[in-house]
């Protein structure tokens, strides 16, 4: 029927390409979105070299916004649940049993135009840029997390708080921008990269060194290794609040000892809930963004190539079809 479409395929095992596809026909209960922007995650940068979840041949693109049939602009909320088990129906859909991911478990955003769920859609606040659009999937996360650590410390407990981020990829990013106009009182952050912590300083949020030191209300790990995951215990407070979202690597490595005596928390944080992707939605506009960077879909199969393969500009990329 329809012409192909220009997509970005997840072929092999540490390979993508830009591919001519069918045009995507909506089944029943479907919409066709013309993709106008979509960030490359590192989560799929990880996934393409080493497939887990996602399996080629994927066309990946969990983060994306787009005009909807009516040319409405429209941001997708990729978290696909059954709607009917105990979680979805306690509003957690997000840890439904049956969870799939747009991107993931189905073709997502890399592409010109992409067939979604109608139930996945959300409107845009008008004038939003396309490129702050396609920032809140990840800025729900940051929201969600940000939002975990409030409801582990009481309603007023992260007002003010103390916080640090480990590491400022763009979910650090946002996770410090959103602690920050979530009312904390200090945000302090931590990366290798000098281009990365001047972002965050752009945000608002100051550097704390090498490393952290001393004690925090919140320690925010957008990494996910052992090391940080250790670090975000040892350096929280009797009684403070961890927010693990980072997942470099399965293990932990922290001292459990230090959490019973201390009463230390670890919190997981994955994903967000229906509202807080709304709240990222009506924020994102109010944040610098500079740090993200848009190429052309042509540009697409280079850019992602190169990210999976270490190198680490653009901080975040975003493909505009
Ligand atoms: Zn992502
Ligand atoms: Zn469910």
């Amino acid at each position: 029927m329809g012409c192909p479409v220009k997509a970005l395929v997840f072929t092999a095992p540490g390979q993508v390409e830009l591919l001519d596809v069918p045009e995507p026909d909506p089944a029943p209960g479907e919409a066709l979105v013309e993709v106008r922007a979509a960030g490359i995650c590192g989560s799929e940068l990880h996934g393409a070299r080493r497939p887990g979840f996602r399996q080629p041949p994927l066309i990946m693109g969990h983060e994306f916004a787009g005009t909807g049939a009516g040319g409405e602009a429209v941001v997708v909320n990729p978290i696909l649940s059954c709607g009917r088990c105990a979680e979805c129906r306690r509003g957690l859909r997000h840890v439904c049993r049956e969870r799939e991911i747009i991107g993931v478990h189905r073709a997502g955003g890399f592409a010109e135009r992409v067939a979604v769920p109608a139930s996945a859609l959300r409107p845009l606040p008008p004038g939003l840029p396309w490129e702050a659009a396609a920032l809140i999937e990840p800025a729900a996360n940051a929201v969600h997390a940000w939002n975990q650590a409030g409801r582990a410390l009481g309603a007023d407990g992260a007002k003010g708080a103390r916080v640090a981020v480990i590491g400022c990829g763009a979910i650090g990013l946002l996770c410090a921008a959103t602690a920050l106009s979530g009312g904390a009182g200090r945000v302090e952050v931590t990366d290798l990269s000098p281009a990365r912590l001047a972002a965050a300083q752009r945000l608002g949020a100051e550097v704390a060194g090498a490393g952290l030191s001393g004690e925090y209300d919140v320690v925010i790990d957008a990494v996910g290794s052992a090391a940080t995951r250790a670090a975000s215990v040892a350096h929280q407070r009797p009684g403070g609040v961890a927010v693990w979202l980072g997942l470099a690597e399965e293990e932990a490595g922290f001292d459990a000892n230090a959490l019973i005596r201390s009463e230390k928390r670890v919190l997981g944080s994955f994903a967000y809930r229906d509202e807080e992707f709304a709240q990222a939605t009506a924020r994102i506009g109010d944040w610098d963004l500079t740090w993200a960077a848009g190429y052309p879909l042509a540009a697409a199969a280079g850019i992602f190539t190169d990210l999976m393969n270490g190198g680490l500009h653009p901080l975040k990329a975003l493909l505009l079809p």
